[in-house]
């Protein structure tokens, strides 16, 4: 976990979080010479889900069962604590993780790959000219052919790197949520809820781990005020308030709906993962978005290493091209779920089943949201769906 002052790497990458490891994992098995810098000591508690979905799995380049917490099989969604759809499956809707063991896993998996890890040492200054850069830090100064930026939603390295990125951000709180007793787990064990009506413009969710429950709200609201007392009457309403006991109740941002302007790389290095923007703005999953950036990121690096950094230009548009369209139509998605609640919610209580079903492939990456847009919206199948949508009666009898 050493790296001596004044050492020249390829690639420098500041951010040790999923983006930041797995890139970190590639370039190493590409034989490129890369540092990873993080200024939390591994491990680290992260406020996060921690859920994955099976196509954030299925992208991974290594097995990670071996810090999988928990499987989920069903899948709940409520409006006003009220269930419009459940569904057990025969494979995992979600597998969950606690990002400490989590991020520390795949931390351990680059440096196995041959990458070097400082972890407890925070980025300073970036000076330099490019292909030729000089990174300080809290623990010594090195020299870099190319910078990533894997810092997160608040990226000081997109500024610095000089690079133009715009999006929104979403505000969530999470706590892990421990039982007196630990029997009082099993009822939740094995599902995921997201529950709508319960904050303003937002969702909340329960995730099982193996121990306890990961419990969080979020909001689209630019001022997320009273966000703790959203929380903590969201327990109740779930009937989680009295019998357990709240660790680590913490709040973060989450970016989404990134400008199509944006530029992501310059002849200086790139960025990836929440420090890009693109997360899923329904859900707020980042992860997978993370981790397929990493990928994308890697192959363009490779051939800027091996070849010109002029390569790295290629970045901005392989990523538009990725997300653009998809995070687009899922915005639309989005806009009615959280800005029009008294429509979004008759649509959810008349026709659960099917958009619940929808979504779990959706997450699975059965389906993506264009695919979904166009089935919804072809003009016969929309206005029968808005027809059946106020004419019928709601589907609450589900469970
Ligand atoms: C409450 C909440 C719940 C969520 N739930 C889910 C979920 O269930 N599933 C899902 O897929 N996504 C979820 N997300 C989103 C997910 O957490 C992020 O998308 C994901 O962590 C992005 O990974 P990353 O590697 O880009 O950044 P991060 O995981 O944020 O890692 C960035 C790292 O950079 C380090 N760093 C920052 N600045 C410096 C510096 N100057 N020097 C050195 N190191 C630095 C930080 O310490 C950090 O470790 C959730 C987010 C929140 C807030």
């Amino acid at each position: 976990m050493n790296a001596s002052s004044q050492k020249t790497y390829d690639v420098v990458i500041v951010g040790a979080g999923p983006a930041g490891s797995v890139l970190g994992y590639m370039l190493a098995g590409k034989g490129i010479d890369v540092l990873i810098i993080e200024k939390q000591k591994l491990p680290r508690y992260k406020a996060c889900g921690g859920g994955l979905t099976a196509k954030a799995i299925e992208i991974l380049p290594f097995d990670i069962s071996g810090v999988i917490e928990a499987y989920t099989y069903s899948a709940e969604i409520c409006i006003n604590d009220s269930p419009v759809f459940y569904k057990t499956l025969p494979c995992p809707a979600i597998s969950m993780v606690m990002r400490d063991r989590f991020d520390h896993f795949l931390a351990e998996k680059a440096v196995a790959q041959g990458a070097s890890l400082m972890d407890g040492t925070a980025f300073n200054s970036l000076s330099g000219i490019p292909g030729n850069l000089v990174i300080e830090t809290t623990k010594g100064t090195f020299n870099t052919r190319l910078l990533v930026g894997a810092d997160g939603v608040n990226s000081r390295i997109s500024e610095l790197l000089g690079l133009r990125i715009r999006r929104k951000t979403m505000i969530a709180l999470e706590g892990e949520v421990y039982f007196k007793t630990i029997d009082a787990l099993n009822s939740f064990r094995q599902k995921i809820c997201f529950d709508f009506g319960v904050i303003p413009k937002g969702y909340g969710w329960i995730f099982p781990k193996a121990d306890h429950l990961s419990v969080g709200v979020l909001t689209t609201l630019k001022k997320a005020g009273h966000l703790k007392q959203h929380f903590y009457s969201y327990l109740k309403t779930k009937r989680l308030y009295s019998n357990t006991e709240t660790r680590y109740l913490k709040g973060h941002r989450i970016p989404y709906n990134p400008d199509k302007k944006n530029i992501y790389a310059n002849e200086k290095g790139l960025v990836v993962g929440d420090a890009t923007g693109f997360t899923d703005p329904v859900t707020g999953e980042g992860i997978y978005y993370a981790i397929k950036e990493a990928l994308i990121a890697s192959d363009i690096i490779h051939k800027a290493v091996q070849a010109d950094i002029t390569h790295l230009n290629e970045y901005t548009a392989d990523l538009n091209k990725e997300f653009f369209k998809e995070m687009t139509c899922a915005a639309r998605f989005a806009n009615v779920l959280y800005n029009c609640p008294a429509l979004s919610h008759k649509i959810l209580e008349a026709h659960g089943t099917k958009l619940g079903e929808y979504h779990l492939d959706i997450i699975s990456g059965r389906q993506t949201y264009g695919e979904l847009y166009k089935k919804l919206f072809n003009l016969p199948g929309f206005f029968s769906m808005l027809k059946k949508t106020f004419f019928s009666l709601p589907n609450r009898s589900i469970k």
